[in-house]
């Protein structure tokens, strides 16, 4: 079989194939991506998040010793000695685990203040919990949007958005395109009981921002809702860290408020902020919150990753700081970062057997990137992306800039190599 210019996408619901022949032809897949060294998901760490870790790499005995550009813990707050003594004293206090769901039983305290201070720390009045923030988007949706209602996304919104919209009709605009969204807005006009834009802050494959007050005015003047997900903007973006909703200064004109603490804040968990009654309405009517066991009292961590935010700005400056010299080396060395504004950077390369062997020799050379390409961007547009640290040092950044200047004169990506 000829796998060379297969995807994930092509192995999912085949038509008229039954089960196991569709697996065994994925995992003949697999093994040919394995066989070429290609297959750089799921790479085993044995180290803990970090700038750097000891991964085992595919075929390896002994582990590597490389420079983690995948994690989106870009405070490094996962491993910051005050949140992990927080999260200690949380399991001292109150065990390693809630018990139950939050409607019969599973409601602690330490829910109750995460719920508020996630909620006063974007000037919304409530916030629920999710288990995750996939969870919080999908769930949320679904929970609010039936056949008769429209859910208006930005393509490049992420999959966790695309599921929630399952149960009602959906129409898509252009990443970012602001005529379009008018258009549909103004042909679902009076055709849908409620209409709902939904789109991300930072957007993951770009690091692109959203112009959101835009965006919030178009939506409102056509009496539509505005829903923000903006998990990668949480902690980076923004004097003060309230992500992109505080650049845009939109705190009162976005009217849902998603986002995940397994980014910027270091642990685990979704969150939905929005007006009282509607809060309330997916406490008591969203089935992933009422059937689903609440967060464990690591959620200590989280209330203290949400304290440091503002006490230790510095993490914020350091991180901008990495951010921006990265991306300066990168661009004088003739890569395209597109438009990043966020601490996920990109280098586009576009074709994806290309994408696939960039990240093996970036690998191989002690580098660890996350090639990334179709389904998750479009077929001509895959890149090897980056999410940059608080904690990288500049010594560590000047070897990932060295290795795709080598892997350069192999690949040829740069415009050194075309105009
Ligand atoms: N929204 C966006 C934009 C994301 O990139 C992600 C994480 N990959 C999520 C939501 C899901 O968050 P979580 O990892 O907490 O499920």
């Amino acid at each position: 079989k000829n796998f060379q210019n297969a995807s994930f996408k092509d192995f999912e619901n085949v038509p008229g194939q039954d089960l196991y022949t569709t697996v065994n032809e994925f995992h003949e897949y697999l093994d040919f991506l394995r066989n070429n060294g290609h297959l750089n998901y799921r790479i085993e760490s044995v180290s803990p998040v970090g700038p750097e870790m000891d991964l085992l790499l595919p075929g390896h005995t002994k582990t590597t010793r490389s420079v983690c550009l995948v994690s989106n813990d870009y405070l490094g707050f996962s491993q910051h000695p005050k949140i992990k003594a927080a999260v200690i004293d949380g399991i001292t206090r109150f065990g390693t685990g809630s018990g139950a769901s939050p409607a019969i039983g599973g409601h602690f305290i330490y829910h109750k203040l995460l719920e508020e201070k996630i909620a006063a720390f974007y000037r919304k009045r409530q916030g629920i919990l999710y288990t995750t923030g996939y969870t919080a988007n999908s769930a949320t949706l679904q929970c609010i949007l039936h056949k008769e209602d429209l859910a208006i996304l930005d393509m490049a919104v992420h999959a966790s958005v695309y599921e929630g919209a399952l149960n009602t009709s959906v129409k898509t605009f252009l990443h970012n395109d602001l005529d379009m969204l008018e258009k549909v807005l103004k042909n679902a006009q009076d055709k849908y009981r409620t209409r709902m834009v939904v789109i991300d802050g930072v957007y993951s494959q770009d690091g692109d921002l959203a112009p959101i007050g835009a965006i919030a005015d178009l939506a409102h003047s056509y009496g539509a809702y505005l829903v923000v997900d903006d998990a990668h903007g949480i902690g980076v973006i923004g004097n003060t860290g309230r992500g992109v909703i505080e650049l845009e200064n939109a705190f009162d004109k976005v009217d849902i408020i998603t986002g995940t603490f397994s980014k910027a804040l270091g642990n685990i968990g979704g969150y939905v902020l929005g007006e009282p009654n509607l809060i309330e309405y997916l406490k008591f009517q969203s089935k992933q919150h009422l059937f689903s066991t609440t967060a464990t009292p690591a959620i200590f961590g989280i209330l203290k990753a949400i304290d440091l935010v503002d006490e230790e700005p510095e993490w914020r400056t350091k991180l901008w700081n990495n951010i921006n010299y990265l991306k300066a080396g990168l661009i004088s060395a003739g890569f395209d970062v597109g438009t990043t504004a966020s601490a996920v950077i990109p280098v586009k390369i576009g074709d994806i057997p290309k994408t696939l062997e960039a990240g093996r020799l970036l690998l191989n050379s002690g580098i660890y990137t996350n090639p990334i390409m179709y389904p998750a961007v479009s077929k001509k547009n895959a890149r090897i992306r980056m999410n940059m640290m608080a904690t990288h040092s500049f010594e560590q950044l000047d070897r990932v800039l060295d290795a795709f200047k080598q892997i350069d004169q192999i690949l040829k990506i740069s415009t050194n190599y075309h105009a």
